[in-house]
């Protein structure tokens, strides 16, 4: 087939950009060279005018208005110095894209000439139109007013391009009564929520006045490098991000030679290359390597405070996919690109902490002696299995219903991995209460010349949608394309009610003249009674765990239409209310957004397998069912009895191909009913299967069509021509 010869031969010819990781600064000048850091700020704001901001960023204190003016002219000047010429405020609506509207710094002077004005009020609010952004009937569409505010807390940028720089400002983005069409604003909610029932809970612990608690994301990203000569070739991965066409390739994953494996030479350009713009955008990546299918990667960054780590994770995807396409590749974030192997998930690790008292999840090495991490390890565990359905539900979505519960990726049951150590206090604590912690332990390798090497008190687990990981917990099952934001909104607000519930019990018991350390106690054993069904420490991914999760109440929200219903529960709605993250209105609007976005991601791939097997497919099949016909002829003609299985190995699968389009078509055809939930419904129940069908009969006339008919780059070509 031309077309995939010529992508070969384009990927063999190509030579990609030369990269140099400091290209002559040291990396410390690199780091944050873009940022309009604290430093930055302290350089070049009047001290009253700093202290009051650092007051805002630090220990959360209310913004002073009268600052601003100063900021953004301190600001502006920076960025211009950088070279920016507009500046952007970003944001976050709930497409899970991030979204900005650049405006020019020069302003007309009325003399005919135009001045660089940056002012205070410009700084603070924006006011881009937010009728084309997705508001789940928030909005009516003749009420387009939408406002973006300045977050402080998330540091200033400039974004450079070869076409000219920019300075972005990470804002919120709200209506005009003041609901949330964002991700960043019920964070920020969420955020302020939690951290006052954290302090709470310090200053019973004795901390008169605890410094302003945060919670704290590392996010893991997985993702797809292909090169983009076979991208490009692939309407399905270019329109839906995932195949919908594609037999196996005879080598899978099943040599496990990929992960952790010697990245390709071309990769680590690039890892070189986004490191090195993540670096100057202060974003702390760290870690990168090979993940388990071929053609997969990881990148974590250092965990940093969830509104920073998330406005970065968003930044952090725009810049692979940008960087990407320097480096004649695509970098594919879809939770399933190819079926049969390993799909992608953002791993989103979660602590919580303030400046004084470090981490507030680290159980030192006698955790049964440390009641105070006991008591926000019990939080967790509380909010975990009262509200596992939400979480289920803040991962939902089209594409992860393709991952979670396959063999690589948790199970939609959400339970908590707590490891043998910590297992084995907190049922000491069910039990009455803990007197000792399982030691660490050492390595006995056997050679002299190795060192001694200690053990962790526990094993990890893979298997676990929540885990704890020593010094956090590890929520495994979000998407790899999805926004950190959801997850982290969900996390932070169920600690935010179980620390509530904690701080008001204990309050109690010390007014009644109860001991602290007895109510302490008598408390972390209530939890554990009420609550403990959670913690499993067992395969995941096995059949009889789908059994005894049942047997324990857990729920098991399968698909993402069990799930997003949990998002207008009563319970739900009575704990983002009463915790100030999201109004009934809020929650409704982002339950129906859920679904349309369901619907509509379905209804792609339902058109997009209608054309590619229509006009792609069934051609190929057409042509070399034709060519073995004629042979057939010229045999006979020939005098040769021919053998006419190689007619009915097309032949076959071809007439099934076109009744699994006329399904498919006739499906597309029908309307879904009125309401998002009846959209959703159609496109699980008949586009769903009718898609399937289409690509089972497709994959099999993969195997069967001649190969320089065949139109589309296969499996093969995709995942190890890179
Ligand atoms: P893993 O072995 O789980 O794949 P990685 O090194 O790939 O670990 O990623 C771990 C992530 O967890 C990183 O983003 C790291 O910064 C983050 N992390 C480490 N400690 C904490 C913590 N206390 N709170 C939140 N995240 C953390
Ligand atoms: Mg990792």
């Amino acid at each position: 087939n031309a077309v995939r010869m010529q992508a070969i031969k384009g990927v063999e010819a190509y030579v990609p950009p030369a990269v140099s990781f400091t290209a002559g600064e040291t990396p410390g000048e690199v780091f944050g060279a873009n940022v309009f850091s604290k430093a930055e700020m302290q350089k070049r704001l009047p001290k009253s005018v700093y202290k009051s901001v650092l007051a805002t960023i630090d220990h959360a204190a209310l913004l002073d208005p009268l600052v601003a003016d100063a900021v953004a002219a301190a600001m502006k000047d920076w960025a211009m110095e950088k070279g920016a010429t507009h500046y952007a405020h970003v944001f976050y609506p709930l497409t899970g894209l991030t979204a900005e509207k650049h405006d020019s710094f020069l302003e007309p002077a009325g003399d005919g000439s135009a001045l660089a004005e940056f002012a205070g009020k410009t700084l603070t609010q924006g006011e881009p139109d937010a009728s084309s952004f997705p508001s789940g009937g928030l909005r009516n569409t003749f009420e387009a007013r939408g406002y973006t505010g300045w977050d402080v807390t998330s540091p200033a940028y400039v974004l450079e391009s070869p076409n000219g720089n920019t300075l972005c400002i990470p804002t919120v983005f709200v209506s005009m009564n003041g609901d949330a069409l964002d991700h960043k604003t019920p964070l920020l909610r969420s955020q302020q929520s939690m951290a006052r029932h954290a302090e709470r809970v310090l200053r019973l612990f004795g901390h008169a006045k605890p410094d302003a608690v945060v919670s704290f994301c590392g996010p893991e990203q997985e993702y797809f490098l292909v090169d983009r000569h076979f991208f490009l070739a692939r309407p399905d991965l270019l329109n839906a991000g995932r195949t919908l066409f594609g037999a196996k390739p005879p080598k899978g994953q099943e040599f496990d030679d990929h992960y952790f494996g010697a990245i390709p030479g071309r990769v680590l350009g690039y890892m070189l290359d986004t490191e090195r713009e993540l670096f100057k955008l202060g974003i702390p990546a760290k870690t990168r390597h090979n993940e388990v299918a071929p053609g997969q990667f990881e990148i974590a960054p250092v965990f940093e405070r969830a509104n920073v780590a998330a406005d970065h994770q968003q930044l952090l995807m725009t810049t692979f996919k940008r960087l990407a396409r320097q480096h004649g590749m695509e970098c594919l974030f879809h939770e399933k690109p190819f079926e049969g192997i390993n799909g992608s998930g953002k791993h989103v690790n979660f602590s919580l902490g303030n400046a004084t008292e470090g981490n507030l999840l680290l159980p030192g090495d006698t955790p049964h002696e440390n009641a105070q991490f006991l008591v926000f390890c019990a939080a967790v565990i509380r909010g975990v299995h009262k509200y596992g359905g939400l979480l289920r539900a803040s991962v939902a979505s089209a594409s992860n219903d393709h991952r979670l519960g396959a063999n690589e990726a948790p199970p939609a049951i959400i339970s908590i991995f707590l490891g043998d150590q910590l297992a084995d206090v907190f049922d000491q604590v069910a039990k009455g209460g803990a007197t000792s912690s399982k030691e660490k332990g050492t390595l006995i390798i056997g050679v002299d010349t190795l060192p001694v090497l200690p053990t962790d008190p526990g094993d990890r687990n893979r298997t676990s949608p929540f885990a704890f990981t020593g010094n956090r917990f590890e929520f495994r099952a979000p998407g790899s394309q999805q926004t950190v934001a959801g997850p982290m909104v969900t996390i932070n607000t169920i600690m935010a009610e179980a620390l509530d519930h904690i701080a008001t019990e204990l309050e109690t018991a010390v007014a009644a003249g109860t001991e602290f350390n007895v109510a302490v106690q008598k408390l972390l054993e209530k939890i554990m009674t009420d609550h403990g069904a959670i913690v499993f420490n067992g395969d995941g991914y096995s059949d009889d765990w789908q059994v005894e999760a049942a047997a324990r109440g857990l729920p098991n929200l399968r698909t993402t239409l069990d799930a997003l219903p949990e998002l207008v529960s009563e319970s739900a709605m009575e704990l983002f209310g009463t915790y100030g993250v999201f109004s009934e209105r809020e929650m409704h609007s982002r339950y129906e957004i859920g679904l349309e976005h369901y619907a509509l991601s379905v209804g792609v791939e339902a058109r997009l397998t209608l054309e590619v097997g229509a006009t792609s497919v069934l051609p190929a099949a057409v042509r070399h069912q034709t060519e073995v016909a004629l042979n057939l002829g010229a045999l006979r003609a020939a005098g040769v009895e021919p053998d006419a299985t190689a007619l009915e190995e097309v032949t076959a699968p071809l007439a099934e191909l076109r009744s699994a389009l006329a399904t498919l078509r006739s499906a597309l055809d029908e309307r879904g009913g009125s309401t998002a939930m009846e959209g959703a419904r159609h496109a699980q129940d008949a586009l769903l299967p009718a898609i399937a069908a289409v690509r089972a009969a497709a994959d099999v006339l993969e195997g069967v069509v001649a190969d320089d008919l065949w139109p589309l780059p296969t499996y093969q070509e995709m995942l190890y021509i890179l």
